[in-house]
């Protein structure tokens, strides 16, 4: 089959990507490294109240139902793109498929594996469908370690870890790189206690305990549980070498909140912030919803650690550096979005100096000819803004790939 346009990335850009593509009449093959597609979108909730809030996550609903009714060979999972070559106005891309070591007729999604496996998160579910997946990036036995306690344990010898992948190539005159971003890991500012002090959790863990209904927060004082949220962690911060703005942390963050409030209405929630941002078209209606439901506090707290009730403690200055104590039942980290791990076959595109890919200048593109870059990949954005450049950078595509026909026409 004729590719025009190789799409690295099925998070919501490189699915609208995909999808503007074809409107236009350009063929596309997406690769997407997670067996589902989604991006970090996949595992957002739905922040309705009594009313639409306007966060983005149902979009991805649709992009991910499209794509995979799409059976026509021109996507594919679990893949990553081992190398790219240019050669004569053609990118040779070489992909590598990793093997389906969990087969998904034979799994009941009995659960056993995940609660087996040694190493925490070695072993996933796959967002709305309950059955489980092997990250390869955590698993012993794809990092060459001896394990394989998930196979033993599977009651339908569904799981087979023998199974290797496979190659794959393809050739196409553009590419539109839409490989995301990665959430900021907190483990980068010890003193908030994540991973140490029970009860901190990142907003990502917040979302996904929500979309599962798992949300536990009756720790302490069970009639008026308590949630701090605090802002920019990892963004905004020249100590650890970030000082971008995340853009999507304040809006996402007031709206978590407020659907916390919604569902708990004896919730007593504090955010500490240093500058409320965002550039959303209807941001100030939130923001006046959320002055009347949540405490914020301008102070970015000193330290989280574990209270004599084995709550976190927050730890923070008031405006006259008065210090401040105060235990709350859960702590939500808003954490920022860092540029994504290096995709080694791309290491010859320019970067931004936060380390996101660089347009070359003009809007969706890179520093090479033909390489397109949509989404957050190019730089934090929200879901609606991501949409956006997407769109444009499909659009820069096609006219580039109109201008190479004209080329070979004349
Ligand atoms: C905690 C948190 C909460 C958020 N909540 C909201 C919200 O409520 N509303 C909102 O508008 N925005 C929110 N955002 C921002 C939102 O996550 C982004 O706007 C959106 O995910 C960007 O989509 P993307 O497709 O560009 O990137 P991603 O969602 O990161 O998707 C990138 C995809 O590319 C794949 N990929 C990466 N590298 C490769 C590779 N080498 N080969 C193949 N595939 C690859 C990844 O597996 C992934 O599927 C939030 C962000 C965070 C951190």
């Amino acid at each position: 089959m004729k590719t025009d346009c190789l799409i690295i990335g099925g998070g919501i850009s490189g699915l609208t990507c995909r999808a503007e593509l074809a409107k236009l009449g350009f063929a596309s093959f997406l690769v997407e490294k997670r067996p589902f597609f989604g991006g970090h979108a996949v595992h957002f909730t739905c922040k309705a109240t009594d009313r639409c809030r306007n966060c983005g996550a149902c979009l991805i609903v649709e992009a991910v139902r499209d794509i995979e009714s799409a059976r026509d060979g021109s996507w594919i999972l679990s893949s990553r793109v081992e190398h790219i070559q240019f050669n004569e106005g053609i990118y040779e891309s070489v992909i590598f498929q990793e093997p389906a070591r969990i087969d998904p007729e034979t799994c009941d999604a009995c659960g056993e594996c995940i609660k087996a496996c040694p190493v925490p998160n070695a072993i996933d579910e796959i967002p709305g469908r309950g059955r489980p997946y092997i990250r390869n990036e955590l698993c012993l036995r794809s990092l060459n370690q001896a394990c394989s306690v998930c196979a033993e344990i599977c009651h339908r010898s569904a799981i087979d870890l023998s199974n290797s992948g496979k190659e794959i190539r393809i050739s196409s005159p553009a590419v539109i790189v839409a490989g995301g971003f990665e959430p900021f890991d907190p483990s980068g500012k010890p003193h908030y206690g994540y991973r140490r002090v029970p009860g901190v959790v990142t907003a990502l863990e917040l979302e996904r305990l929500l979309r599962r209904d798992q949300l536990n927060v009756s720790r302490g004082n069970a009639a008026n549980p308590s949630i701090a949220f605090i802002q920019c962690v990892g963004s905004r911060d020249p100590r650890i070498g970030r000082n971008y703005c995340s853009q999507a942390c304040c809006a996402y963050a007031i709206r978590l909140a407020c659907l916390l409030k919604f569902k708990t209405p004896s919730l007593e929630l504090t955010m500490f912030y240093m500058d409320i941002q965002s550039f959303e078209r209807d941001f100030q209606q939130h923001l006046a919803d959320a002055f009347s439901q949540i405490s914020f506090v301008r102070s970015m707290p000193a330290e989280i650690r574990k209270g004599e009730d084995g709550r976190p403690q927050v730890l923070y200055h008031g405006p006259a550096d008065e210090r401040y104590l105060q235990s709350f039942d859960l702590v939500v980290l808003a954490v920022g979005m860092s540029p994504s791990e290096t995709m080694p076959a791309l290491d010859f595109l320019n970067r931004t100096e936060e380390g996101f890919l660089g347009d070359s200048g003009i809007k969706c593109t890179s520093s090479a000819p033909g390489i397109f870059v949509a989404g957050a990949a190019q730089g934090p954005k929200s879901i609606k803004d991501s949409v956006h450049h997407a769109l444009r950078a499909a659009w820069r595509t096609a006219s580039y790939l109109m201008e190479c026909d004209r080329g070979a026409d004349s």
